[in-house]
């Protein structure tokens, strides 16, 4: 295993760590949380010392199943972080009701504490800035109180409100969503953190599995290794010497091998380096729809990350309306029903003009 120095802290983690929501969802209803706990516990086997949770991942069991793995472990074998926001928290905002929330995450990955606790999903600057206000101080009291190690961040901002938040000093590390599909968004941000001595986490290094369904249109990845496209689209974010950690959602044994294999003999280069070899290969990736589905609450209830989905066939070259008849089985003219209200724009993770999109796609026959 690959590891890598966290910003400005001694810790030293794997270059792949692994994110822990997509533990099988066929064993978590049969109630085998065991099967799922073994993944984790082979991963810290292949090297992998680096495990990002949550609460409410995995029908909220991801904490659970976590903790169970980890708790075979010796504790100064392994970092784990876990998050909280004003969601997490029902908007509640008291010491107490952080503290119980913390102490949630805590018994149930059975720690004393957590490595990293997260600012978890600040989508735009007012939002960081509200819950900033609110929040912060009780991150500060958790640390000096020794239930939380490192305060960090995890964002979707693109580059440039990613730097203001890197600006304001008040935090160890950062988790964002980076990509051979929107890397170029993203570099103004990474550059700043890694300047500042921040960590960086990676999330969605398969673009919420657009690579991997694309492999001819993401080959050029590959070009030169004996990688599969999963594994060189994990190699090229891990490649970037600004960041830490490319986190990897295992469901199986097999994806553990596939993130252990992604950075044997890892070169390190500066994003810069490789956003110049890069720039003139694949197509406009920046214009694709990752599945994320932060968008998904439209008020007249069309179902946006489908038809955004189909919209990346066009991109790709693929058969749009095909994609939404006979994939998704949805109605195009659905698509016409948009009120043009603005809430998904804003919430996009990739800022898609998603009103003009759904317009386009509402004239297909
Ligand atoms: S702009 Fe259209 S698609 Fe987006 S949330 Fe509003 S009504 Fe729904
Ligand atoms: S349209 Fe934007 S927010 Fe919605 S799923 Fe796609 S990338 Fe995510």
């Amino acid at each position: 295993m690959y590891y890598k120095q966290y910003g400005n802290t001694d810790i030293k983690a794997s270059a792949v760590g692994m994110g822990t929501m997509r533990y099988s969802d066929d064993d978590i209803n049969a109630g085998n949380l065991d099967k799922c706990a073994d993944v984790v516990l082979y991963a810290h086997e292949k090297g992998i010392n680096f495990f990002d949770s949550a609460p409410f991942y995995c029908q909220d069991k991801s904490e659970i199943i976590t903790g169970m793995a980890l708790s075979q472990l010796k504790r100064d074998s392994f970092y784990i972080s876990s998050k909280v926001n004003l969601n997490t928290l029902d908007n509640k905002t008291s010491a107490d009701d952080f503290r119980r929330r913390l102490e949630t995450s805590l018994k149930r990955l059975k720690v004393d504490y957590l490595d990293f606790y997260y600012l978890w999903c600040m989508l735009d600057l007012e939002s960081f800035k509200r819950q900033y206000e609110l929040l912060y101080k009780h991150f500060e009291q958790a640390k000096s109180d020794g239930l939380i190690k490192n305060i960090t961040v995890s964002s979707h901002m693109q580059g440039f409100d990613l730097e203001k938040v890197v600006d304001t000093g008040l935090f160890d590390g950062m988790l964002i969503g980076y990509n051979a599909l929107n890397y170029r968004f993203r570099q103004a941000g990474i550059a700043a953190a890694a300047d500042k001595g921040m960590g960086i986490v990676v999330m969605n290094p398969l673009g919420g599995g657009l690579i991997p369904s694309n492999p001819d249109t993401f080959s050029y990845l590959t070009e030169g290794t004996d990688l599969t496209v999963p594994q060189a689209a994990l190699r090229f974010v891990a490649s970037h010497k600004e960041i830490t950690v490319t986190l990897a959602g295992c469901t199986t044994k097999e994806h553990v091998d596939d993130a252990v294999k992604a950075v044997e003999n890892l070169v390190e280069r500066p994003a810069s380096e490789i956003y110049e070899e890069y720039e003139n290969k694949g197509v406009a990736l920046n214009n694709l729809c990752t599945g994320c589905a932060y968008c998904d609450s439209c008020p007249v209830d069309i179902d946006i990350p489908k038809y955004m989905d189909a919209y990346n066939a066009k991109i790709l070259g693929q058969d749009m309306a095909g994609r939404i008849k006979n994939h998704w089985g949805l109605p195009i003219s659905k698509s016409a029903e948009c009120i043009q209200c603005g809430q998904c724009e804003d919430l996009c993770t990739q800022h898609l003009p998603i009103i003009e999109r759904l317009a386009e796609i509402s004239q297909l026959s």
